[in-house]
């Protein structure tokens, strides 16, 4: 194991021959063989060939932090010694648990002050679809029961929560999505703005909330649940217009809303939360991946005071995982906070890091093939075009300049990723003025030689 390893295509063989890998084909990955990842510095990861790799993606948009962190690591240790395991099933908590609970609601918005702990972002979905439900069956409403989500939204890959997000091609594996799940339109101005400005885009984007509302029955809406960026369906960034109408038809509809913060939380888009960010008031926030900088597993459902008081009166709460409120990874979670509070990592991300990345990465949008390049805190997005006057899309279809430009990518060292024709980003917090050159600098190669190979191979065509 570590460094002295076997020669990367015995390695690649073992992964072929034994391991299913999530969210891939598994023939066409067989085929060429994995990149084996070894090990990670700073914002840096190397593979198994020994290419230093700039993690333009925090991992899964986990690794906030940046990897390396000793502290972690001995914060893990330390709790394995002590108690490496106790559940908080029935009537019992322990340290980890309390304490990390206890800083959350310090950190999240004001009547956020209760923690539901989950193992992931999506089993913290599930958990958030119950609770929901349930709250408005304890408040004499059981008909309260439907979920308004957005097509293209994520929400994870339980059956709960891949009902709960909109991609289709999930839908379409396994008998998606369960009853009373709703999805209306997503607030993504350039591809879908058509002739509006993006602020009467965002307005009407987030009217289809209260018409929907209103089709359905408010006495039959339970909630409306989105990611303040969506992340996984590309880095949609919402016109700002989009949330303060938003909030507004959730204070007045008797629905509650959640934040999902997977991936917004702990500083991604230059505040502790993107409810910070984008004033909004949620009864519910999901948070998982930079809880932990995914150094281990957890998420959580942070709860208001008002759904908590509910929840605790209705006699047992028939829910929960073995590993809610695991004390290993409390014990990382709550070093990880410290870390990002007391190194003012949050802080700087917001004040110096967002606005240095933002300046570079939207001056990509002068190269040829890129229409928008929108960002929020540390989460970017290219949309690649043929044409930027009319935002049409590639007739090659969606995602073959992108799975292109991706390939590029990593053969530069530089992790990014496509979702379709869109290249995204989301390195960690802890990234560097340096760093982020060094980024943009691999994403401008990444870009010429993807233009040139669209170009030489016939792909310059608007759909
Ligand atoms: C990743 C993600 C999830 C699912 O989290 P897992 O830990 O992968 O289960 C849920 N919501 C959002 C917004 C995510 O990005």
């Amino acid at each position: 194991m570590l460094d002295n390893h076997l020669p990367t295509a015995d390695l690649q063989a073992i992964d072929a021959a034994h391991h299913l890998h999530a969210f891939t084909d598994g023939d066409q990955l067989n085929a060429k063989g994995a990149r084996i990842i070894i090990k990670g510095d700073g914002v840096f990861i190397t593979d198994s060939d020994g290419n230093q790799i700039l993690d333009g993606m925090s991992g899964l948009w986990c690794v906030n932090i940046g990897y390396g962190r000793d502290e972690l690591v001995e914060a893990a240790a330390r709790q394995m010694r002590q108690l490496p395991f106790y559940n908080t099933l029935f009537q019992t908590s322990h340290i980890p648990a309390l304490e990390l609970a206890q800083r959350l609601a310090e950190l999240a918005p004001e009547n956020l002050n209760h923690v539901f702990f989950n193992g992931s972002g999506s089993d913290s979905n599930d958990t958030n679809i119950r609770m929901i439900r349930h709250y408005w069956a304890l408040k004499g409403k059981p008909e309260k029961t439907v979920i308004i989500s957005r097509w293209n939204g994520y929400h994870g890959s339980t059956m709960g929560a891949a009902s709960l997000g909109g991609m289709k091609g999930m839908h379409a594996q396994g008998g998606l999505p369960i009853p009373d799940i709703v999805h209306i339109n997503q607030p993504d101005w350039w591809g879908e703005g058509g002739e509006l400005s993006p602020e009467e885009f965002g307005i009407a984007r987030a009217r289809e909330l209260e018409a929907k509302i209103e089709e359905l029955g408010e006495d039959r809406v339970a909630a409306f649940i989105a990611e303040p960026v969506q992340g996984a369906g590309g880095v949609i960034v919402p016109p700002d217009s989009y949330w303060p109408e938003i909030q507004r038809i959730c204070d007045a509809h008797e629905i509650l809303l959640v934040a999902d913060e997977v991936i917004c939380g702990f500083g991604r888009t230059g505040a502790w939360f993107g409810s910070d960010t984008y004033n909004i008031r949620p009864d519910i926030m999901t948070v998982a991946k930079g809880l932990t900088s995914g150094y281990v597993p957890m998420g959580a459902s942070i709860v208001s005071d008002e759904v908590s008081e509910v929840i605790n009166a209705g006699g047992e709460f028939a829910h929960g995982y073995t590993y809610s409120g695991h004390p290993v990874a409390a014990a990382v979670a709550l070093e990880n906070l410290r870390i990002l509070d007391e190194e003012g990592i949050v802080e700087r991300a917001g004040r110096d890091i967002a606005p240095y990345l933002k300046e570079r990465w939207e001056s990509l949008a002068e190269h040829p093939m890129v229409g928008e390049a929108t960002i929020k805190g540390l989460m970017g997005s290219l949309a690649l075009t043929p044409d930027k006057a009319s935002r049409a899309k590639f007739a090659a279809g969606s995602g073959t300049v992108g799975y292109m430009c991706r390939e590029r990518s990593f053969e530069n060292n530089l992790i990014m990723r496509h979702v379709g024709d869109r290249m995204i980003i989301a390195p960690p917090l802890v990234i560097s003025h340096d760093e982020i050159d060094i980024l943009i600098e691999r994403a401008i190669k990444t870009l010429d030689e993807t233009y040139a190979a669209v170009k030489a191979e016939g792909l310059w065509q608007s759909a």
